[in-house]
């Protein structure tokens, strides 16, 4: 008799997990707390919900994020396809309408059988139940009383964090005479609204935004004592709030967020002193994303500080910059490659709460989760993925880095394997580099999944 699967956690791994296992005809019952119970930052109760940008990251040959997905196409993410099917206008990044990917997820969802949806907020976790594999998927703001619970099991503390998400604005409400459409260095197709600044107008901002009042720490931002001994607190450095940034010195956000390189502006035919870009927010356009803008200024503060960005004098905006809760788990000490508790291996711990960083990356690791669970679910061992592909090597990361540097991590050419050294001595080019190694770790990707889904039949 094949064991049933429970997943926890509706959000983008959860659902994933649960799709692929059912695909290998296994019993699975996906639970969501929502709308029961909600989070800090989820808005609806559907499943897949983006709480943040609309962005799945580059869509260009041979980057780091491009290989993830193509991994992902071939071993047929659900959440991927979906992503695809929901696109929206991005340049050379995957973007999507966020309502109608969750739509299309949901019914997925709906349409398989073998899957039981239960929404109702999971409590407990019974490491000794020898019928069940549980897949642990409930995220970044996993609810506080099964928080504990991982914590009460694993017995080591998982440790909170802060991050902060962007600003959205109201297409009708930018000034179109003052922004222009372009693509940096003219690659891809001009889907960016850019804002640009003066020196002057920059120095003003500048001004404006260090000095901006931010958001009281809550008590639930709060690390506690014993972690901050462990790990110091930081923000991650990839979604660093631009008042942070600006902090840093005055050209930081002009060479960070507010880079005008190869933006050139139609009006003057030069690059702006520094630019802010927007990014369309849905299939409609009529909504716009301050790209790297997240910042956790008081919403007041942020209405008039960011008004006095070029173009954005008299913008509306439908959602201001929050702070918010990060919780993962310290997966070096804890985890396997075929992401089961060490401790106890019919307990899987799956995306943003397992230490990757990204949505891509959490759906990612959602499938490899579903994968590795009907494997076991069925009474096979599970293979992990191979080192050499981007999938492997994220996991590779988490499972192996140093434990007390320890921080989530999104795919980057840093995490996969670097070519030998007579190759890297050979190929002088960092693109022809990382053409190369995209193109190995498709092979060992292919022959891995054609394995694995042999083993399944
Ligand atoms: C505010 C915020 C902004 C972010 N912005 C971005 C971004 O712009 N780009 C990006 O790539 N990544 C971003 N991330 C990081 C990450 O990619 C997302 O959090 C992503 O949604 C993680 O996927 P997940 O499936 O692991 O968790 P989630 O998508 O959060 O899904 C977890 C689900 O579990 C449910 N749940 C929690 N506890 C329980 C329980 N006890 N019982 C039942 N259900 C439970 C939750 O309601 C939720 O639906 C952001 C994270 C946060 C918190």
């Amino acid at each position: 008799m094949a064991k049933r699967i429970r997943v926890i956690g509706g959000g983008l791994a959860g659902p994933e997990a649960a799709l692929q296992a059912a695909k290998f005809g296994c019993s699975v019952d996906l639970y969501e707390m929502r709308p029961t119970r909600s989070t800090e930052a989820h808005q609806t109760s559907d499943f897949a919900e983006l709480v943040c940008s609309n962005s799945l990251k580059s869509e260009s040959e041979n980057t780091a994020p491009w290989l993830l997905k193509q991994e992902m196409r071939r071993a047929g993410s659900v959440l991927l396809a979906e992503a695809d099917a929901s696109a929206v206008p991005a340049g050379h990044a995957l973007a999507v309408d966020r309502v109608e990917f969750s739509r299309r997820v949901a019914e997925r969802i709906a349409a398989e059988p073998m899957i039981t949806v239960h929404r109702e907020e999971v409590t407990s976790l019974d490491a000794d139940d020898s019928e069940t594999i549980t897949i642990l998927a409930s995220g970044p703001l996993t609810s506080p009383a099964l928080a504990a619970e991982l914590q009460r099991l694993t017995g080591s503390g998982h440790l909170a964090f802060y991050d902060s998400i962007s600003p959205i604005v109201d297409a009708g409400t930018i000034d179109m005479e003052k922004v222009y459409m372009a693509a940096r260095w003219d690659k891809g197709t001009a889907d960016y609204i850019n804002c640009p600044f003066t020196k002057e107008e920059y120095d003003r901002f500048l001004d404006a935004l260090t000095v901006a009042e931010t958001v009281p720490a809550k008590e639930w931002e709060q690390i506690p004592a014993a972690e901050v001994e462990k790990q110091p607190l930081h923000y991650f450095e990839g979604c660093l709030p631009i008042e942070e940034t600006a902090r840093r010195g005055r050209d930081t956000l002009r060479f960070g967020p507010m880079k005008p390189a190869g933006l050139t502006n139609p009006r003057t035919g030069r690059w702006p002193y520094a630019v802010v870009q927007l990014r369309q927010e849905n299939l409609r356009a009529d909504s716009y994303n301050l790209v790297g803008f997240q910042n956790h200024l008081k919403f007041g503060e942020q209405q008039r500080v960011l008004r006095m960005i070029p173009g954005l004098e008299n913008a509306t905006f439908l959602r201001y910059g929050q702070i918010h809760r990060n919780t993962y788990i310290h997966a070096p000490s804890l985890l396997t490659e075929t992401l089961q508790l060490r401790a106890h291996p019919g307990i899987m711990i799956a995306g943003q709460l397992s230490g990757v960083e990204g949505y891509t990356e959490s759906i990612a690791s959602g499938m490899l989760a579903g994968l590795y669970a009907a494997a076991l679910a069925q009474g096979r061992t599970p293979q992990p993925a191979p080192r050499l592909s981007a999938n492997g090597s994220l996991t590779h990361y988490i499972t192996h880095a140093e434990a007390k540097r320890f921080q989530p991590a999104n795919i980057t050419f840093d995490l996969l394997l670097p070519l030998e050294e007579s190759l890297r001595k050979k190929i002088r080019d960092k693109k022809e580099r990382h053409r190369i190694q995209c193109e190995r770790a498709l092979v060992a990707w292919d022959e891995w999944l054609a394995q694995t889904l042999a083993a399944g039949q």
